[in-house]
């Protein structure tokens, strides 16, 4: 499993609403937890020609993650279904019974009952898609995949939100209170929903390749909070102190790890620099890629794991 060490906050044992919570808790932080995987850590013998094209059409997530993605969707698509099914269950049953005592109050429970449903999903949505991302080329299918959290928490919010406010049974007070609710829930959940900087297999496939030119190996190494990733796992800016955890695996495992990671050039200058005088034969791939050789690392390249890598108790198990 994912993790291990983490504690949870309900302590009753034998209380059904207890263990929901609990596995619903350790399914969201499960997904959070770097993994180690070195699945597909081959040798790959850099052929000269190929060396001028930088992007492999054929990139593959490691079959693990592939494994984690679909997890993650069928759980996503779930908890999707089940908030929908409580919308229909609030527009079917519950606004045909506002004569019921505290019926406002099922009714704002039912709303936030479909929204943690919604967040859930899409936030596995989310992760799935870091692991097994969408092609850029097709660009319908690369924004509905994205974004497909947010349509769906409008399918489980819209409807509802609208009948709320054209029920007849209901005085305008109650109206107003279920209604902002369901107004305010569906923006939070929505928010979450959408995919600012969605993942593309384009990127993973050209930065993965650069490493493998590079190194003629898809393995880097980085820590929990960083924005990059690197080719050493002595790198001064990782080996610190206040390091809890160095994780290693493919380049693609690092992308759908990494929370921060700079997606404009998640290399490591530093390490990029040590690798090319170590291997000076390299320089003309790293120019090939037009990085790294002229100009100096970004402004939040030495800083970047000194602020999260106290917070960083994650612990995997393996
Ligand atoms: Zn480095």
């Amino acid at each position: 499993m994912a993790f291990i060490g983490y504690t949870f906050p309900y302590p009753r044992e034998g209380c059904f609403g207890c263990e929901a919570a609990r596995l619903y808790t350790t399914m969201l932080w499960e997904v959070d937890y770097v993994e180690e995987n070195m699945a597909t850590k081959k040798k790959v013998t850099r052929i000269e020609s190929d060396a001028k094209e930088p992007v492999k059409s054929d990139w593959k997530p490691t079959a693990e993650n592939k494994g984690k993605a679909t997890r993650n969707r069928v759980i996503a698509f779930v908890l999707w279904i089940l908030a929908i099914g409580g919308e229909a269950f609030v527009i079917f049953w519950l606004l045909n019974r506002t004569f019921m005592d505290l019926f406002l109050l099922w009714l704002i429970i039912a709303i936030v009952v479909i929204g943690g449903l919604a967040l859930g999903a899409n936030l596995l949505w989310k992760k799935a898609n870091k692991y097994d991302p969408a092609a850029k080329a097709n660009a319908f299918q690369f924004f509905f995949q994205n974004q497909l959290g947010v349509i769906m928490t409008t399918i489980a919010f819209i409807p509802m939100i609208v009948l709320i406010f054209l029920n007849k049974d209901m005085d305008a007070k109650t109206k107003g209170i279920a209604g902002a609710v369901g107004i305010v829930l569906y923006l939070i959940v929505g928010f979450f929903g959408i995919d600012f900087n969605p993942p593309s297999q384009e990127v993973y496939a050209s930065e993965t390749n650069r490493i493998e030119q590079l190194t003629g190996e898809d393995h880097v190494h980085w820590t929990a909070s960083g924005t990059k990733y690197h080719i050493y796992e002595d790198c001064s800016s990782i080996n610190k102190a206040a390091t809890v955890e160095i994780f290693e695996g493919t380049v693609g495992t690092a992308f759908a790890s990494l929370k921060n990671l700079d997606n404009d050039d998640p290399l490591c200058y530093w390490c990029e620099q040590r690798f090319i005088k170590e291997n000076p034969d390299k320089a003309s791939v790293m120019a090939e890629f037009g990085s790294g050789t002229s100009e100096g690392p970004s402004e939040t390249d030495g800083a970047e794991d000194a602020a999260g890598d106290g917070d960083s108790n994650a612990t995997t198990s393996e």
